[in-house]
Formats: C-alpha cells, sequence, structure tokens
C-alpha cells in the first residue's frame, strides 16, 4: 500500500536511512538522493560542481570512466583524459604529473572509478588523493562507487575523497531506481559557483531540507525507501559493512581461483584468463574473464539456455561489431550474494566449458572451494 507522503511513518525513516547511507559511505558529511539510476547520480555530480568552460580530468580505466567524462563533457566542460587501457590500474604518479603541468589550476575536478565494472580494475582512491596532494593540486576528487560501494574496501573521509557516486542497484541490493551523491564541506563549499546547478539537480536542498519534499526534489520514492531501507538493514546493521568486505573477498577469490585453474593446462589452449593480472587491483564486486572468441559469448548462451545462469556480457573490451567482444564476459559477486550461488555459477560454467568442448584445466571447482573454506 502506498504510504502518506505528509507525514507520519515515510517523515520518521528518511532521517535514519541518510544516516546509514553516510555509514556506508564512511563519511560524517552529507548525502543526497536522487531518483534516477547511476547515469543520473554522474549528472547530479556533474552540475553541482560545474560550470561551462570549467576543466576536468578523467582517470579512464574502462567503460564506465568514459561514461563519466562524457556525461561531463555534454555540459561543456572540457575533460582532459588520461585513459589506463582496459587491463592496469590508474597510474598516480601519472595523475600527478598531468596535475603539474596544470599550472593555471584550472582543473577543478578529477572523476575517476572506483571499480569499473568494465574492465573490473579496482582503481586505489587513497593512491590518487596522495598524487594530487604531492602536486599541490586544489583540484577537488570525486570518485564512482556505483559497481564497489558495499562490495570493496572504501572509506570516503579517511580516503579523502569529497564527491563520492552510487546507485541502489548493485552492491545496496535495491531495484534501481535511487541515485545518491555523497559530498563533503570543501564540495559544498565548491559547488555554490556552479552555473549547471538547477533546481531539480542541486543538492542543497536535499542535504538541508526545511521540509520533508525537499530531500527528494518532490514526491519521495516512497517503495525504494522501503527497499533500500531493508538492504541497509541487512548491509549495515545486521551482516555488518566490514564483514560484507570479507565475505565478497572470499566469493571474489573463489571465482579467481576456479578461472586460474581452468586457464592451466589445456586451458591456455582456450585462452581462458582474468582481465586483470594483479589481485591488488582486481575488483570484489565484478570479474572480467576472456577466452578465444567466440568462446565466451558461446558459453554465456549456454549457461542461460541451460542452467540457469545468466553471466555478464563483455562490456566496452573491444570496439563494437569486432569479432573480439565474443571473447569477454562478466561474473558478477556483488550485493546479495554467497557461496552456494558462486559455486553454484562456477558449477554451472564448469559444465557449460564441457558441454561445448572448450579446452580447461582440471581442478577448479575445489579450488574454488578451497578458496571458500
Ligand atoms: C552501472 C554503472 C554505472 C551506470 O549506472 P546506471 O544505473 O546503469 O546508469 C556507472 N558506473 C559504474 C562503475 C557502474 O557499474
Amino acid at each position: 500500500a502506498s504510504p502518506d507522503i505528509y507525514t507520519g511513518e515515510l517523515h520518521d525513516m528518511v532521517p535514519g536511512i541518510q544516516e546509514d547511507l553516510k555509514r556506508l559511505a564512511r563519511t560524517k558529511h552529507h548525502v543526497a538522493i536522487y531518483i534516477a539510476n547511476g547515469h543520473g547520480a554522474w549528472e547530479a555530480a556533474n552540475t553541482n560542481l560545474f560550470s561551462t568552460g570549467d576543466h576536468a580530468l578523467a582517470l579512464v580505466t574502462g567503460r564506465f570512466g568514459e561514461g563519466w567524462a562524457q556525461s561531463a563533457e555534454a555540459l561543456g566542460v572540457t575533460v582532459r583524459r588520461l585513459d589506463f587501457g582496459r587491463r592496469s590500474p590508474v597510474d598516480p604518479d601519472e595523475v600527478a604529473r598531468a596535475l603539474g603541468e596544470d599550472r593555471d589550476e584550472r582543473i577543478r575536478v578529477v572523476l575517476m572509478t572506483h571499480a569499473d565494472t568494465a574492465t573490473s580494475v579496482r582503481n586505489d582512491v587513497a593512491a590518487v588523493r596522495a598524487a594530487i596532494d604531492r602536486a599541490g593540486h586544489p583540484a577537488l576528487l570525486a570518485v564512482d562507487c556505483i559497481a564497489s560501494l558495499g562490495c570493496d574496501v572504501f572509506e570516503m573521509d579517511a580516503w579523502g575523497v569529497d564527491v563520492m557516486v552510487s546507485a541502489s542497484q548493485k552492491g545496496m541490493m535495491t531495484p534501481p531506481g535511487l541515485g545518491f551523491v555523497w559530498l563533503n564541506e570543501k564540495a559544498r563549499q565548491a559547488s555554490t559557483g556552479a552555473r549547471w546547478r538547477t533546481p531539480y539537480w542541486d543538492w542543497t536542498p536535499r542535504i538541508e531540507a526545511k521540509q520533508f519534499y525537499q530531500r527528494f526534489g518532490g514526491t519521495a520514492p516512497t517503495h525504494h525507501l522501503y527497499g533500500l531501507r531493508a538492504a541497509l538493514d541487512m548491509l549495515v546493521r545486521e551482516e555488518g559493512i566490514e564483514a560484507a568486505w570479507g565475505r565478497h573477498e572470499r566469493l571474489a577469490r573463489a571465482v579467481w581461483s576456479a578461472f586460474e585453474a581452468w586457464g592451466d593446462g589445456d586451458g591456455e589452449a582456450a585462452g581462458i584468463g582474468l582481465n586483470i593480472a594483479d589481485p591488488a587491483f582486481r575488483s570484489h564486486a565484478v570479474t572480467t574473464v576472456k577466452m578465444a572468441s567466440p568462446r565466451a559469448t558461446q558459453l554465456r548462451e549456454w549457461t542461460k539456455a541451460n542452467a540457469g545462469v545468466t553471466l555478464g556480457i563483455g562490456l566496452g573490451m573491444a570496439p563494437e561489431g569486432d569479432p573480439a567482444a565474443d571473447g569477454f564476459m562478466r561474473i558478477a559477486h556483488m550485493g546479495h550474494v554467497n557461496t552456494h550461488m558462486v559455486l553454484g555459477a562456477l558449477g554451472a560454467i564448469e559444465a557449460g566449458m564441457t558441454a561445448l568442448g572448450i579446452p580447461h584445466g582440471a581442478g577448479a571447482l575445489s579450488r574454488a572451494a578451497e578458496a571458500l573454506a
């Protein structure tokens, strides 16, 4: 049933949601909630930070870093990109160098992705903050945690992040439809001059609402808020965020162990392997894998048709229409996942490889089980 939007339960519930959202991001500052998806959260941050003609530095490690850069460019922001390719994390030294070259300090914001869901790289946010400080540059640091929040360790205040964006449907375990922007005082001060700050996207009334409707720029997303309350209960209050980080790390390691075993021996002929070589830079939320094209696509189709397992398509790993795209796929292990789901998915993948005659190394499922023991 629809709740009363003017008084009562809904009004009582929202302050606690905002407190728990801050707990999730490890910040004592502010959070603004939008009725939006991740693209909306990008735009919410951009409109509060930029005026036409401003400059930004975008650190690109996959499709999503590129997406945020394009979102800013559409507002007339001049975006310099540092592109680290599809298999490597951000190199903080290059960030320091690029900021050092910006002698007039025109770069207003450094935009980066924590975990890029396309490549499954996880970038070292604290190291980027250190690089900005080393360069003595005043740019704000804005981080996309849409894939990683609630899965990968993230410390907004301790890492010196000024703005962070996320959305409800990944690690936050709530249907798509809510976008979030966390911000500190420095970002709030900096936003006062942003000319793109239109009434709906302005984060100010959302974080210091005098009337309830101002928190949402209109009618609250009533049922999404009940879903979010339940998800935050599970994540922040029942399991606890540190335990959730540990669970995602264990599940990720199980997936990596399986693919490492499949890629050994006979699997070398099939080109099976993890996209990101260094475990320190692999996301705990999603894993991108490769195998000789078109094996990845065939395997996805098999598990979907025969095992009830939908694997992720390769995203932005090869140009559109290039047959190489059929050599990539992704395993999601974000949000509401547990041991039996991951072992089930891995078992289905092995069944698919066997059915399709894809050569693969032995012992992967035992290796995965060991990683979870
Ligand atoms: C999913 C995702 C987005 C886009 O979110 P939408 O809700 O699809 O608009 C942006 N960045 C990252 C890292 C994502 O994983």
